[in-house]
């Protein structure tokens, strides 16, 4: 056996396990280790029962009163029992674990670690794990990894995978050089990855990770002068600019001013003849779209193809009906094409086929689409919406077709300067600093579960006066974690509340493609008047009407995210709401707090920043930020400006990249 081995030659794999976790991306033994745990335990001390504190992860001892208890639930096994300490009591519930009965003896002792629950004074825990006193206390002195994985295989069991592929550890290559680990105090290879699942500290989890950090950040940072020096000149030069300004008088809105300069700036940059590499950041809700239009539009003008990419096919259909509205809006003749992954082959042929042919068209698309199988010869701009959910690589992709064209990406999230500098390092940078000068600042609130009638109450007269509302709940479907409502159930519970006076829709992301499509349409037709989402929403989606943002279970989502979902609502000229509803009731969340006292963007972000610190990597880990693994933008700034500083010294000295471990660096 080897690194490269398919797991199924490990111990322990048959032919059921192999597939769940090829579901997760892992196929041979170097998979299982890169794959790397997102959260440790560090196991609290032993409680008595009288310790419990309410909503609080504990290992609480007890001796079990009686024999424990099995019964069905409409199909589901359920396993009760009950434990004593002194005078006081705790009831366990496990579901889906029949067998639970078996392993628990009246009048023995055991360790429950789970949530405690308390209500009208009775303490109880949901799906307790049991540990015998023995291994708890084995438990206690080390940091146990927790891997994302699917349902079907457990966390113990991965475990134990990644002990049986230890001894390959030393075979995974070390491509940083000796010298240079050494100027940067990082750790070998091998050992970082050992530290990531198997940390005896926190000091040693630190030095691990530090080093897998530092080498995504240095490829990425490499994978990014490789592109660099592909790119020269462009045929596709667009000089239409006096014909943009008119359109701009045909607006319904004066542009602010940070869209006229950014504007400005795209299009001095396409009237040349090297091919514009542009970055345009503007807060959500801040008018991006309407410049990428212009840019478009310019590029048509000039007789050019044009492109422009978003990460869902939700923001790509709505990207299309604006298209065409403005479209009508200047009285222009300009085709555009809309290419999603919910057409058929049929439809997707045809359509490309006609891209083809049509020399000055537009395509609004989802990314993949148009990077992997569209051919525009007369592509003379390409935009990406919402680039942060984007890696070099695929933005590389597109303009690595043939000719290279002028390339836009527009990003909400919030990079400070200095690290937008080093990570859009061969981008220009177009800000758009202030809203719309006609915005109401969204108003905030984070309340408590008990607020929650309050909130449906409120939500019925912004109805009542014609405006929409959108509810987040975390996650799809009933799972593990309990807490977390879920958008289908949720909307049931909403539909019963409203007696049916008004339309709730669901969204998430495991619906078909139409289906999605569908109930996006009657939101922003004002059909639905409440949606009630997984974060799907989050990124682009803009439905001017709706003035209310719920969020239940906030606290489980990353502040950048939090302050995109806000950014849905505040878009048109009425008042808006926020509504964030901690879940834990936590009066002191200073995370919640935060969002609550500002709507700045990268105010946001740079609070969280201190809030989280370097150490903390056990907090929430903001969504799909970038491509990387292990690394998060905002809380490893330092590792990142190292490794950008390596890079310089590279460029600096006679290797020009060329060296064979560059190479493979970059080709990881
Ligand atoms: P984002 O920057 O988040 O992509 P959008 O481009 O979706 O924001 O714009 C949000 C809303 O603001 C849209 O309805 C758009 O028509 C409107 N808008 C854009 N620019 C202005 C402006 N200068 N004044 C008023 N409204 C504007
Ligand atoms: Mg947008």
């Amino acid at each position: 056996m080897n690194l490269n081995s398919p797991i199924r030659e490990l111990k322990g794999v048959g032919e059921q396990k192999e597939k769940c976790l090829q579901k997760i991306g892992v196929y041979s033994v170097r998979d299982i280790l890169l794959h790397f745990p997102y959260h440790y335990v560090d196991y609290p001390q032993i409680q008595s029962v009288s310790n419990a504190v309410a909503d609080t992860l504990m290992a609480i001892e007890g001796t079990v009163t009686s024999t424990p208890f099995h019964k069905k639930i409409r199909g589901m096994d359920m396993v009760t029992a009950t434990i004593a300490d002194g005078n006081s009591n705790m009831h366990l519930t496990w579901f889906h674990q029949p067998y639970i009965k078996k392993q628990l003896h009246s009048g023995e002792s055991y360790i429950f670690y789970g949530k405690v629950r308390i209500k009208n004074g009775k303490i109880s825990m949901d799906q307790p794990v049991i540990y015998s006193f023995e291994i708890y206390e084995q438990l206690r002195t080390s940091y146990q990894p927790v891997y994302h994985l699917s349902k079907d295989i457990s966390n113990n069991a991965f475990r134990k995978l990644v002990q049986q592929c230890l001894p390959f550890i030393d075979e995974l290559e070390e491509l940083l050089p000796e010298e240079l680990r050494v100027r940067r105090h990082l750790l070998a290879y091998g050992e970082a990855v050992y530290r990531m699942h198997f940390p005896k500290n926190v000091s040693e989890l630190i030095e691990g990770r530090k080093r897998l950090v530092f080498q995504e950040f240095f490829r990425f940072l490499l994978q990014m002068q490789a592109a660099k020096t592909s790119l020269t000149t462009t045929n596709f030069k667009c000089d239409s600019k006096n014909k943009i300004k008119d359109l701009v008088h045909k607006l319904p809105f004066e542009l602010t001013e940070g869209q006229k300069c950014a504007l400005n700036e795209i299009l001095n940059d396409m009237g040349r003849d090297i091919p514009m590499q542009r970055l345009l950041q503007g807060d959500v809700g801040s008018g991006k779209t309407i410049l990428a239009i212009l840019a478009m539009i310019n590029a048509y003008f000039s007789g050019y193809q044009s492109a422009i990419m978003a990460p869902t096919e939700v923001l790509a259909k709505q990207h299309y009906a604006t298209f065409l509205q403005y479209k009508q809006l200047f009285g222009l003749d300009y085709s555009v094409y809309l290419l999603t992954g919910s057409m058929t082959v049929k439809q997707k042929a045809e359509m490309k086929k006609q891209i083809r042919q049509d020399k000055n068209c537009m395509v609004v698309g989802t990314h993949a689409l148009i990077q992997d199988s569209v051919e525009m010869p007369n592509l003379g701009l390409a935009i990406t919406d919402e680039q942060h959910r984007f890696g070099v690589k695929q933005r590389e992709n597109l303009t690595g077709k043939g000719i290279v064209p002028h390339t836009l990406v527009m990003s909400a999230t919030p990079i400070p300067r200095t690290l937008a500098l080093i990570l859009y390092g061969d981008l220009a940078i177009s800000t758009i600093r202030s809203l719309p000068s006609e915005r109401l600042p969204i108003k905030n609130c984070v309340v408590g579960t008990g607020y929650r009638n309050t909130a449906y109450e409120f939500i019925r007269r912004q109805v009542e006066i014609g405006f929409q509302a959108y509810v987040i709940c975390p996650l799809v479907e009933e799972s593990e974690t309990m807490d977390a409502a879920d958008v289908v159930t949720y909307a049931k519970h909403l539909r019963e509340y409203y007696v049916d006076t008004i339309n709730v829709g669901v969204l998430h992301g495991k619906m078909k493609s139409e289906d999605k499509n569908k109930v996006m349409e009657d939101f922003a037709n004002n059909k639905v008047q409440i949606l009630v989402s997984t974060t799907v929403v989050e990124v682009g989606v803009n439905v001017p009407n709706a003035t209310v943002m719920m969020v239940e279970n906030a606290e489980q989502f990353g502040l950048a995210q939090l302050h995109q979902l806000r950014g849905r609502v505040g878009r048109g000229a009425a008042q808006s709401y926020c509504i964030f509803i901690d879940g834990k009731n936590n009066k002191e969340n200073k995370r919640l707090d935060i969002l609550n006292h500002s709507n700045d963007g990268f105010y946001i972000a740079e609070k969280d920043l201190e809030l989280r610190g370097p150490g903390d990597f056990f907090g929430i880990r903001q969504s799909g930020e970038m491509d990387f693994i292990v690394a998060d933008i905002y809380k490893d700034a330092e590792i990142l400006k190292s490794a950008s500083e390596e890079i310089n010294r590279l460029k600096q000295s006679e290797l020009h990249f060329e060296h064979e471990w560059l190479q493979k660096m970059v080709q990881l």
